[in-house]
């Protein structure tokens, strides 16, 4: 008997089966066992299931039929959302087959934006039990707890600490929606069997007032740990992390921005963890950014890009335009010399009193303001006065930021401006893609970070690219995995970048799209994977993975949600 695909067997014949060992209703109770309805007459009487289920059989395709009707019959989006969640939590594999088959549509429900209403009404619409909730009782005891659940074979935790929740921010322990869902798109975009992943709360407290005044609120009713108190409390997470789960790799997940820098910068040696907020962000803006090139025919060395927003998601934009300069040839200087970051008090300069040390690296000179002759606060309209920018960037929150006047400006200096408002939600997008297109007489390429409809531009229509991060992440965690990588470097992230833009079809480019749709994630998640992997043969020419064809060794590790037959053990 061999173990292959995660979770799957085969016999000697080369039949897949799936040894199980449950009866009855435990077996029902287990999510990832379960198949309900679908559950054959031979599987009933071999695990002890007659009489607990209705008499009549259904195929799977029968209950796809049935949960895709319930879904389509509801009109309030949280109500889907607590539908689908409901699913999950009795049958995974009908609910990522499901998933897999309406991924335009179920996205936007099980994560942004739907899973933002979930997470501020997390504690009065709360289920079933789902990952670690730590708190500063239990945080010394995390390999305890992991004995009181199922999967112990843990192989990629997403954390968050609530502070940062999308753009709704402290959400205290109502947070937990968000880990939940990242995890969901690992299993659906890279395959991560649902019992490989583990959503992790940390409830550090909460500062917002709201929850602190709801008796329903079901976080721990206190003030947010701060300073020493909370780094201690991370330090003692990260310390037991390791200990119980050595296999894991860690995703930070909406933390506050100086927090989120501080524990990537001091954790992202200790074990393989990184944050999508950041590294997620950057890695999907270069992709959009180097398939823009391929529009426009043109090369990311020659370009200067500002960047409208400063914090987690712009610096890590920053941070990743920067290696893509250096790899498209230009030196340190050239390369930092060609990136504007503005943040609420306009560019960054190096003169700023107590500038925060993550917004440090991107501080142009303070001689250059002097030889444009400007005042201290530089604004955006000036940057593009005083500085040939092709590629603006937006990430900052701020609704309707770009201007009419902001694309004149840059279509001065070209006559195809990239412009990517990519702020969430759409009603803090920095421009709508139907203005941009009006404004450039369709020349801009733009993307944005929302999902939006199609553009119509001279009774001609375009797909508007969403550069959403799930491009990214769900590659990098299923090759950081296989791969066994001890650290997840900013290369790595690199490298996805490059894999993505290439994901982008010929057809899309013409169009001035750029990026991929969403329901090609899968493919894409397995393409990134691959250039990771094979990035790391070059690398360490001695690993594992040189021996293997890479391609098939991702596949085996791709979990499908289909229902295998049961062997009873
Ligand atoms: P953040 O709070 O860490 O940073 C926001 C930054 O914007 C801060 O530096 C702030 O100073 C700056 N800012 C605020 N007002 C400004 C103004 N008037 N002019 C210039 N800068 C201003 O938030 P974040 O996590 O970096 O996210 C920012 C936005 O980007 C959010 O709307 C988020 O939804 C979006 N985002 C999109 C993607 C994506 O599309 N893939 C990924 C991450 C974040």
């Amino acid at each position: 008997m061999t173990e292959g695909k995660y979770l799957r067997w085969k016999d000697e014949q080369g039949n897949d089966f799936r040894p199980v060992s449950l009866t009855g209703t435990a077996l029902l109770n287990d999510r990832t066992l379960n198949k309900s309805t679908a559950f054959t007459y031979e599987e009933r009487e071999a695990f002890e299931l007659d009489g607990l289920l209705p008499p009549r059989v259904q195929t799977f395709e029968d209950q796809l039929n049935r949960v895709y009707a319930g879904f389509t019959h509801l009109d309030i989006d949280i109500e889907k959302y607590q539908y689908l969640r409901a699913l999950q939590d009795r049958n995974e594999t009908l609910f990522y087959a499901l998933l897999s088959r309406h991924v335009d549509e179920m996205m936007p429900i099980i994560y942004t934006p739907t899973v933002g209403k979930a997470c501020q009404q997390f504690s009065h619409r709360y289920q079933k039990a789902r990952g670690l909730y730590i708190t500063e009782d239990n945080v010394n005891q995390i390999p305890e707890l992991s004995r009181h659940f199922q999967g112990k074979d843990i192989r990629i935790i997403v954390v968050t600490d609530s502070q940062g929740i999308l753009g709704i921010g402290d959400q205290g322990v109502g947070g937990m929606g968000i880990p939940i869902g990242k995890l969901s798109l690992y299993t659906l975009g890279a395959g991560i069997h649902p019992a490989h992943c583990l959503p992790i709360a940390l409830d550090v407290g909460t500062d917002n007032a709201d929850l602190l005044n709801d008796p329903m609120y079901l976080g721990v009713p206190r003030r947010r740990m701060q300073g020493e108190e909370y780094h201690q409390f991370i330090e003692r997470f990260v310390t037991q992390v390791r200990r119980c789960f050595p296999q894991a790799v860690l995703q930070w997940e909406d933390f506050s921005k100086s927090n989120a820098f501080d524990n990537l910068t001091k954790y992202q040696q200790v074990l393989p963890s990184f944050n999508d907020d950041i590294q997620g962000t950057g890695a999907v803006t270069l992709a959009g950014i180097l398939a823009a090139m391929r529009t426009k025919d043109a090369s990311l060395k020659d370009q200067l890009i500002a960047i409208y927003g400063a914090g987690a998601g712009g610096v890590g934009i920053a941070d990743q335009v920067y290696a893509g300069l250096l790899k498209e040839g230009c030196d340190q200087a050239s390369a930092k010399a060609r990136i504007f970051v503005l943040d609420s008090q306009g560019v960054i300069f190096d003169d700023r009193d107590n500038l925060d040390a993550y917004k440090q690296r991107f501080a142009q000179p303070a001689s250059l303001r002097d030889e444009w002759g400007s005042g201290l606060k530089v604004s955006l309209d000036e940057l593009l006065d005083k500085q040939r920018i092709t590629i603006l960037i937006g990430a900052s929150g701020v609704g309707g930021a770009f201007k009419a006047s902001h694309v004149s400006a840059m279509m001065k200096h070209t006559s195809r401006p990239v412009i990517m408002p990519l702020s969430n939600p759409t009603a803090n997008c920095e421009a709508l893609p139907q203005d941009l297109y009006d404004w450039s007489d369709g020349q801009a390429i733009v993307a944005t970070g929302s999902p939006f409809g199609a553009v119509i531009y001279q009774d001609t229509q375009y797909r508007i690219g969403q550069g959403n991060n799930v491009f990214i992440f769900p590659g990098v965690g299923l090759a950081a995995i296989v791969a066994k990588l001890p650290t997840i470097g900013l290369d790595i992230f690199t490298t996805s970048a490059y894999a993505l833009a290439e994901c982008v079809s010929e057809e899309d480019i013409a169009k001035g799209c750029v990026f991929p749709p969403v329901n090609e994630l899968r493919q894409v998640s397995l393409h990134v994977a691959r250039k990771i992997l094979e990035d790391v043969c070059v690398k360490h020419p001695d690993c594992n993975i040189c021996a293997v064809n890479i391609e098939e060794h991702l596949e085996e590790h791709m979990w499908e949600p289909v229902y295998l037959p049961y062997r009873r053990v």
